[in-house]
């Protein structure tokens, strides 16, 4: 039987970052993955000779620039590139805005909306710098109890700052500043992605704080691609941990976390090997690390019942295409344009997306769904052959649980109707695609093992945020077993492609590891 210090379950980004820097201070590190690659969903995936797409998450931003410099990840070979406009949003009626990096150069095009609106930007982008100020020292760190939360209430001004956030819905919030219905729904687009909810949902507020920690070298709010597409940065953490030591097996799934004497001492593969560590740290997600991986009767059941009561409804899928020109969008022809660097959403009202919600509320795909659409092609051309181009097409809602009949049954007919969707925008794009890889919700789960295809291994609301993540109680990446860790998205911050919950759990390891050694 191999032995080691350290076994992590999954080679998703978040184990990797764990791996990383476990080995660095010197502990043996084995990472399994159930899957063929590295990346969980942070992957890229060749849909056609020369078509690189990033299958499941496809723009960065949030990975922290502390560890790319800690882990020297680009020396590894990371490289991103930042985008501009940060998104491009169209109108039915021809119309269109966009949001760019530059607060001045945004306001000069929200005037064509409104004046007043234009007018309230600068104290709307304020606001938000208020916010990353505080949250940001919040994220390389174990989550702060909401009593030391609510210390950060001194003054009127915070607390004022903390009911918007928390207690309200991204349209109330951004009623407060803006009165254009498209200005509105421009800016609330960043409350909805990865959520079961709609921008009138009390707590999307809070959601749209967490889309905008973007962060490319420096750029601090801005999002970007990783070049060659997502699945470089994971196979740069990779590289970086196989040359501090780690052994990284693929294909290999674990089938149990093996507890002894109220302590974890190592796993159990589906092939019956066994791997003996002084500490085991998951980084699948909590339902599939508790309820799939782990014997009942090796868990307090207040605890067990907790992680069942997690709310992990996915309602996101994709539809990556390789196609043969870019998309010519209506609202505006120029192509390519500024416009096609970024992010483009199909979410033209507040009403539009409500009703898409609604929808799925009821176990229904929307009939009309919200889209962010983006050609990485258009700024790093090696994922794409000479001329031609990619395309990455998420699409909310699309329910986990359907009321009836099966996501396999529907796939490819749903994925026309995301299509068709696009091309009430840019009727060209149909006729353009030469290939096309729907990845439905249950294909998210097959695929990427996320338990009922939800991105973040748990919704994001704020009753499931801080230390209430992955459950209350057990926030500090330690579990209720000796020597077991949780520290993908499950747990504080929770998901994208941040690295910090791996991070964090890393810490947390590393700061019990003189007793895990010498009680073993
Ligand atoms: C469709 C979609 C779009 C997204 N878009 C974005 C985006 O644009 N930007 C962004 O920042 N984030 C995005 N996200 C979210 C982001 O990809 C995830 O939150 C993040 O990748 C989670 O990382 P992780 O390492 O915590 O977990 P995962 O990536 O889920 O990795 C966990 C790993 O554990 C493995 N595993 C599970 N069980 C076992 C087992 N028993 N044995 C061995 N291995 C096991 C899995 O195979 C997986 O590889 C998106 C996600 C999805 C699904």
């Amino acid at each position: 039987m191999a032995s080691v210090d350290v076994v992590i379950i999954g080679a998703g980004h978040n184990g990797l970052v764990a791996a990383n820097y476990l080995a660095r201070a010197g502990l043996r590190v084995i990472v399994i993955e159930r899957s063929d690659r590295v990346g969980g969903a942070c992957v890229t995936d060749e849909i056609a000779p020369g078509f690189k797409v990033s299958a499941a998450a496809y723009v960065s931003g949030l990975f922290r620039p502390q560890i790319i410099e800690d882990l020297e990840l680009k020396r590894f070979g990371l490289r991103q590139v930042a985008f501009d406009p940060q998104a491009f949003c169209p109108f039915p009626d021809g119309r269109s805005l966009r949001l760019w990096y530059d607060a001045d150069k945004t306001s000069e095009e929200i005037a064509a909306f409104s004046e007043k609106d234009a007018k309230a930007y600068p104290a709307y982008e304020a606001m938000w710098s208020q916010v990353v100020e505080l949250t940001e020292p919040m994220i390389l760190a174990p989550p702060v109890p909401l009593a030391e939360l609510a210390s950060l209430l001194r003054d009127p001004e915070t607390e004022e700052l903390f009911r918007r956030l928390i207690f309200s819905s991204a349209e109330d919030l951004l009623r407060e500043y803006f009165e254009s219905d498209e200005v509105v729904a421009a800016l609330a687009n960043q409350s909805v992605i990865g959520h079961f909810a709609g921008p009138t949902t009390p707590g999307t507020a809070f959601t749209m704080s967490h889309n905008l920690l973007g962060n490319i070298d420096g750029a601090v709010g801005g999002w970007g691609f990783v070049i060659g597409g997502m699945g470089a940065l994971p196979e740069a953490l990779a590289a970086a941990a196989r040359s501090r030591g780690v052994e990284i097996l693929v294909n290999t799934a674990v089938e149990k976390i093996l507890v002894h004497g109220g302590r974890a001492t190592g796993v159990r593969l589906a092939d019956g090997r066994e791997v003996a560590a002084k500490a085991v740290v998951s980084t699948a997600d909590p339902k599939r690390t508790f309820l799939k991986t782990m014997d009942p009767a090796d868990l307090p059941e207040d605890f067990l019942a907790a992680v069942r009561r997690i709310k992990m409804h996915g309602a996101a899928m994709k539809v990556n295409c390789a196609i043969s020109e870019l998309p010519k969008w209506t609202a505006a022809p120029e192509t390519p344009g500024p416009h096609h660097r970024g992010s483009t959403y199909i979410g033209p009202s507040i009403g539009y997306v409500e009703d898409a919600f609604a929808d799925a509320k009821y176990g229904k795909p929307s009939q009309h769904p919200w889209l962010e659409v983006v050609t990485q092609s258009v700024l790093d051309p090696s994922v794409a052959p000479p001329g031609k181009h990619t395309l990455s097409i998420y699409a909310q809602y699309s329910p986990y649980r359907l009321v009836s009949g099966s996501w396999d049954d529907i796939k490819e007919s749903y994925g026309d109707r995301i299509v068709e969707t696009l091309a009430e925008y840019a009727p060209n794009v149909p006729k353009a695609i030469l290939a096309r890889d729907v990845i439905t919700p249950l294909d998210l789960e097959r695929r990427f093992g996320l338990t009922e295809a939800h991105q973040s291994h748990g919704e994001m609301g704020v009753d499931q945020f801080f230390s209430f993540r992955p459950v209350p109680g057990w926030a500090n990446y330690r579990m209720p077993v000796k020597g077991l860790y949780l520290c993908g998205a499950g747990t504080h911050p929770g998901g994208g492609v941040s690295g910090a919950p791996g991070y964090n759990g890393a810490h947390v390891v590393l700061e019990d590891w003189k007793s895990l050694r010498d009680s073993a």
